[in-house]
This record gives structure tokens, C-alpha cells and sequence, in this order.
């Protein structure tokens, strides 16, 4: 008997997973057989559908064979694993976009590997022993397979729920998180294999469908929402833990045993997924970041260990569940350039892109779209340079010949002489990028230039900082018309997470400017309430721990506390070293009250914050320093100075 068992019957090609003693844990070898039988099926006109089942009653398939796994990395091979997964996941793609239907059975456990080979498919069918599940967290993986994709479009917080604890589903809960579609008795299963391989007509399965039990799952949606929520793992912890309730009792029960950094990036991972490029290859080639690394800098190894090789179950985490640094988190996500996932054998991009700006956001920007295939000729009248980017003499030089111009640069006077400068050289149809934060007229100045070039422009500030920049997971507040929005996309999705359309040209702007207005007046607010905390002798992590789940919740406290050894790590654990500089905000909170004038807006917290920030950075020791240094500053005086 073979681990799988491939073959043609009447109209249907047929697939069986045939290791029931392993659950029918899926190796490689098949993988590889599944792709070369679906790659033969595709044009074939005898084979109308593909049925996939699986041999034993216990289950469909529990998962992959992550023994193999762990004796090549604990040998120190990391390529085998990065191999397998690619496969896997190619093999994941490939169900999800086949031309013809596919329709799974499956019964009992249906996990991990199993999840991607049965619910990508067209008709997925569960029954009553059916118990779906993406337990990764707990051996220091994440939910792959393209299950991450499921969990993004899961209703509410059901995603986040269901990946850091690993719950299993029901046939019932499993239809209503979307990870399968008919619920069929299962004694009706092989009359009805038997009928697809006659007709080849999926119309079989349809019929027999009857309605599923209650969901269990759905009744939990309320509690879900309310825990599952929060920016970060640290927030869904803080919040179970605050409630004295059966829910929060069993989410924490689960939750605590698995892997802090595994968790952590699947919230970000779910988040980052969630809008409007969402898609399979996205889910994937975010995957596949995380579990590329995942022996080498990843739990993986140790997860493996306790769970099926010591079998001790109790894994050496790096870090204690709250205190995962967002900086580890953004590591593992890191764009993998020359070695991401590829789902299709096709060439990357050979676009050439000039890019205008190399400053500390532009030269990691570039570096990342270099790696990821562009062809990136850079200029800055410093001089400097960024991985994979070739330098050109002058501005006019790195755009010659470019499909793509992007500007990263100090403010709008500057932006408005490149884009004079540059403009004669530019083809019809070059789309024009600008992601400097500029004044709002500086943005429209520009964009009516180009459209007078024929030139496709977007205003497209980020935020994210230095270390979006690097990790490429900045967000994007874009201007512009729709069509250059559509094609700005593709590099928004290399040097970003998440990019909003905001409107017309200068729309981008407006949104950078509000939204650095909210953050220049929370931080200087959360630095004030450190300030008179201390003075009240209230000890700092108890204030954290109050305001990060209470109304004080926001950004500046949350996910970049101002105050050292509290909260994430943050520019206050390194010396307020920036980060976000002091300066830079400063000139933020000007672009905003400069547009507050013009347009006769009442801002008085911003004018506010734009005096105390001119003092700090002007008249004070801030100039230099992250803009949370606010917090020593305010420690520093008293109501009079
Ligand atoms: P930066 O000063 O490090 O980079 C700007 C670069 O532009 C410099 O290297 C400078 O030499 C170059 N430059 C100036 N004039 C030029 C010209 N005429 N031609 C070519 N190059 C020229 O600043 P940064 O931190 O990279 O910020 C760039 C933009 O991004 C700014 O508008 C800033 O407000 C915005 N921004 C910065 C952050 C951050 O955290 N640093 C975050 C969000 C947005």
C-alpha cells in the first residue's frame, strides 16, 4: 500500500490520503503526487471533478510529518523545511485556483497540512466526527496552508480567536468560519463518491446537504469580539485577564501554553491581511516569511521537541506571553526578497523604478523593492546609497527610462523642484509615487503638473517609520485617481502592509496630517499622565496595566509606551533614541495647523502640541530625540517651569 492512492475513476480523478495509523499526515513525496495528478487532470476533457478522501475514520489528515522536519533542522539543514513548505504551499495555490471543481470528504481530525489540501477546494463536506483545527501556535508555528486566509475573512475576530488558540471546530463551527461548505451525514458519503465518479456533476453533493447542527462557535461571537480585538497579543491577553469568566478562562488555558512569538505574529499576520488586496498568494507569501524562519530564528525546533519528541509538553518559549517586542514580530515577517515564496514559475518584475530620496525611510524602501525584483536606480544629493539599487549622478538620470518614479523627501519645496526638474524626462504613463509628507497644496501643485505630463500620480505618505521601512510593513495614505491607486498597489504591497485610499490628490496628505495631529496630542497626553503618575507614587507598570485596558488606551500608550521597561518595546527602551524624531513631529503638527489655517479649522489641542514640540525641539534638549521623549521632559518640571 502507497501513502497515497491516485487514480481515474469514471469522470472524476481521484485522490485518497492512505496513512491512517500517521492520521494520514502529509509527507512531501505527497504533495508532489496531488500537484503532478492535478497538473494532468487540468485539461483532461474525461475528468470533470477531483474527490479527495482520506483512508481510517479518525481523520482526513491531522497535519504534516514535522518529525522529518525536525531532524533536518535540529541537523542544521533549514533548506528542507523551507523546500517542503514552498511545495506545500504551491500545491495549496493550486487547489485553490483549479479551473474545475474539487470536492473533499473530510472526517475526523482535519489539521494543519490537512486544512490545506481539504478546504481550498470548491465543495468542502464535514460531518459528524469532523474536528477542523490550526493548532500551530503550540509548536512554534503559525496557521499556514493559506488557513490564514480563512481566519482574515472569518467573521469579527473569529480569525484571531481560532489561530492563537487553536480550537477545534465542529463540521457546524467550521461552516460558519468558512472553512468548509456541506454539512452530509456521513454514511451518505460513499453513495455519494460512487455517483460523482458517474456524473461528474458536483449537483450530487449539493443536493444532499442538509442543514448543520447549531454552531457553537457562533454562539461565542460577542466574547470573541470583545477579547479578540486589540492591536497586539499583549492587548487579547490584558483583556482575558481582566473578565473572570468561562470564556476568558478557557482562551487563556489554551493560549498559555503555546508559543508567546507564534501568537504575536499571527495577530499581526491576520491584520495585516485583512483589506482590500487580500488573496491567497497574499496569505501564503506572508506565511511562508514566518515559517522560512522558523527553525533558524523561530520555536519551531523546541515546539516540535516537547510536543512529539521528548513528548515533556513544556517548550521553552523566548518570551513570556505579554512582553513580545514588536520588533521580533516584525522580523519574522520580514520580506524574504530573492528567496519569497514563488507561486508561479514566472520572472519577477523587471520594471524600472527611479527613486528620488535615499534618506533613512527611502533607502530601505528601495532596498526592499530591489530585492523584490524591480529594477531601482536611486539619486540623493547626499550621496547615499541602498542595497541592490544602482546610484545615478542626478535626478533626471535615475528616471530615464523609468516605468515607476518614487520621491521620498524632506518637505514639499523640495518635492515641488524635483518634480520640476524631473518631469521632462518622464514617459507618457510613468506612474509618479510621492511618499514624503508634504503640505497638502504642495501635493495638489504637484499632481496638476504631472496630469499636464500625462503622468500618473499618487501622494502616498507612510507611516510605519525606520523600522516599517526596513521590515516593509508601513501603511500608505494614498491620493490620486483610482487607476493610479490600482497601480501604485503592487508596490505598496512590497514596502507596506496596508495602503488606504483617501480620495483625491492630496487626500494622502490630509490623512497623514490628521492622523499625526491625533498621535502628537495622545503622546504629549500619555507623557503627562506618566509624569503625574509618578508624582502620585503610582508605579508605572500598574498604570500601564490600567490605562493600556481602560479608556487611556491608544497607540502611544499601547504599542509605543513612552516609558521605559513598560509596555513593548519601544524608542523608550533604547535611550529615546528615534524612531520617529522629535523634529519630524514637529513639522507634522506644522503641515497640520499650516492646513487648519487655510481652511479656517478650530485645532486648539494641535496648536498646543505644535508650541510645546517647537519649545522641545527649538528651545530644549528634544532636537535629536524620539519624539516620546516628551515623557523625561515633563518628569523634569514642575507646573511652573
Ligand atoms: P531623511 O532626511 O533621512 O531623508 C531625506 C533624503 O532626501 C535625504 O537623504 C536628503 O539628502 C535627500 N534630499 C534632499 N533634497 C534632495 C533633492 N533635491 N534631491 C534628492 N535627494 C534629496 O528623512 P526621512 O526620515 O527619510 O524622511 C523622509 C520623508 O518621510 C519626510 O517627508 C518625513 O516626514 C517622512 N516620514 C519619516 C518618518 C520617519 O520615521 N523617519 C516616518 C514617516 C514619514
Amino acid at each position: 500500500m502507497t501513502d497515497i492512492h491516485i487514480r481515474r475513476a469514471g469522470k472524476a480523478g481521484r485522490i485518497t490520503l492512505n496513512r491512517p495509523d500517521a492520521l494520514n499526515a502529509m509527507t512531501w513525496q505527497m504533495c508532489l503526487e496531488i500537484r503532478d495528478a492535478l497538473e494532468a487532470w487540468r485539461d483532461d476533457p474525461q475528468i470533470s471533478v477531483v474527490v479527495i478522501d482520506a483512508a481510517g475514520e479518525r481523520a482526513f489528515c491531522a497535519g504534516g510529518d514535522i518529525a522529518e522536519l525536525y531532524r533536518t533542522g535540529r541537523d542544521g539543514d533549514f533548506d528542507y523545511g523551507r523546500r517542503f513548505w514552498a511545495d506545500e504551499y504551491r500545491l495549496n495555490a493550486a487547489i485553490f485556483a483549479w479551473p474545475k471543481p474539487i470536492i473533499s470528504f473530510l472526517q475526523g481530525f482535519v489539521m494543519g497540512g490537512g486544512v490545506g489540501i481539504g478546504c481550498h477546494g470548491t465543495h468542502r463536506i464535514v460531518g459528524e466526527s469532523s474536528r477542523v483545527a490550526m493548532p500551530e501556535c503550540g509548536i512554534g508555528l503559525i496557521p499556514d496552508v493559506g488557513a490564514t486566509l480563512m481566519l482574515a475573512l472569518a467573521d469579527g475576530r473569529m480569525g484571531e480567536y481560532l489561530g492563537v488558540t487553536g480550537t477545534r471546530m465542529t463540521a457546524a463551527d467550521a461552516i460558519y468560519a468558512g472553512f468548509a461548505d456541506l454539512y452530509i451525514a456521513e454514511a451518505e458519503w460513499p453513495g455519494l463518491i460512487h455517483r460523482l465518479q458517474e456524473t461528474g456533476d458536483p449537483g450530487v453533493v449539493e443536493q444532499a446537504a442538509t442543514e448543520p447542527p447549531a454552531s457553537g462557535l457562533a454562539a461565542l461571537a460577542d466574547d470573541v469580539n470583545r477579547h479578540f480585538g486589540g492591536e497586539a497579543l499583549s492587548d487579547i491577553f490584558n483583556s482575558l485577564r481582566g473578565e473572570d469568566s468561562d470564556f476568558a478562562r478557557s482562551a487563556l488555558k489554551a493560549m498559555e501554553r503555546n508559543s508567546p512569538l507564534s501568537m504575536a505574529v499571527t495577530i499581526e499576520l491576520l491584520h495585516r491581511l485583512r483589506g482590500p488586496s487580500i488573496s491567497i498568494g497574499k496569505a501564503l507569501d506572508l506565511e511562508y516569511r514566518f515559517t522560512a524562519r522558523a527553525m533558524e530564528h523561530g520555536e519551531l525546533l523546541e515546539g516540535i521537541r516537547a510536543a512529539i519528541i521528548d513528548k515533556d509538553r513544556n517548550p521553552q518559549w523566548q518570551y513570556k506571553d505579554q512582553s513580545v517586542p514588536i520588533s521580533s514580530v516584525s522580523k519574522m515577517l520580514r520580506p524574504l526578497g530573492p528567496d519569497a515564496l514563488k507561486l508561479e514559475e514566472t520572472p519577477v518584475t523587471q520594471k524600472a523604478v527611479g527613486f528620488i530620496g535615499l534618506g533613512n525611510m527611502g533607502a530601505p524602501m528601495a532596498a526592499n523593492l530591489a530585492a523584490a525584483g524591480y529594477r531601482v536606480t536611486g539619486f540623493d544629493t547626499a550621496g547615499t546609497t541602498a542595497a541592490g539599487v544602482t546610484n545615478a549622478a542626478t535626478a533626471q538620470e535615475a528616471v530615464q527610462d523609468a516605468d515607476i518614479v518614487i520621491t521620498m523627501l524632506p518637505d514639499g519645496k523640495i518635492l515641488r523642484a524635483v518634480a520640476e526638474q524631473i518631469l521632462p524626462s518622464l514617459r507618457p504613463g510613468t506612474l509618479f509615487v510621492d511618499c514624503s509628507t508634504v503640505d497638502v497644496d504642495s501635493a495638489r501643485a504637484v499632481a496638476e503638473q504631472t496630469a499636464g505630463a500625462a503622468v500618473l500620480f499618487v501622494d502616498a505618505p507612510v507611516s510605519g517609520g525606520i523600522g516599517g521601512a526596513t521590515a516593509g510593513t508601513l501603511t500608505f495614505m494614498s491620493g490620486g485617481s483610482a487607476e493610479a491607486f490600482a497601480q501604485a498597489q503592487a508596490l505598496f504591497d512590497i514596502m507596506g502592509q496596508k495602503a488606504v485610499h483617501c480620495g483625491e490628490a492630496g487626500a494622502g496628505q490630509a490623512a497623514k496630517i490628521c492622523n499625526n495631529m491625533i498621535l502628537g496630542a495622545t503622546m504629549i497626553a500619555t507623557c503627562e499622565a506618566f509624569a503625574l503618575a509618578d508624582k502620585l507614587g503610582l508605579d508605572r507598570q500598574k498604570m500601564f496595566d490600567v490605562a493600556s485596558t481602560s479608556s487611556g488606551y491608544s497607540w502611544s500608550m499601547n504599542a509605543y509606551c513612552p516609558a521605559p521597561g513598560v509596555g513593548p518595546q519601544s524608542p523608550a527602551d533604547n535611550d529615546y533614541k528615534p524612531g520617529f524624531a522629535a523634529e519630524l513631529m514637529l513639522k507634522d503638527l506644522g503641515l497640520s495647523q499650516q492646513a487648519a489655517e487655510a481652511v479656517d479649522a478650530d485645532t486648539p489641542m494641535g496648536a498646543a502640541a505644535l508650541e510645546l514640540y517647537r519649545r522641545f525641539v527649538e528651545l530644549e534638549d528634544g532636537r535629536g530625540k524620539d519624539f516620546s521623549a516628551m515623557l523625561p521632559r515633563f518628569s523634569a518640571r514642575g507646573r511652573d517651569s
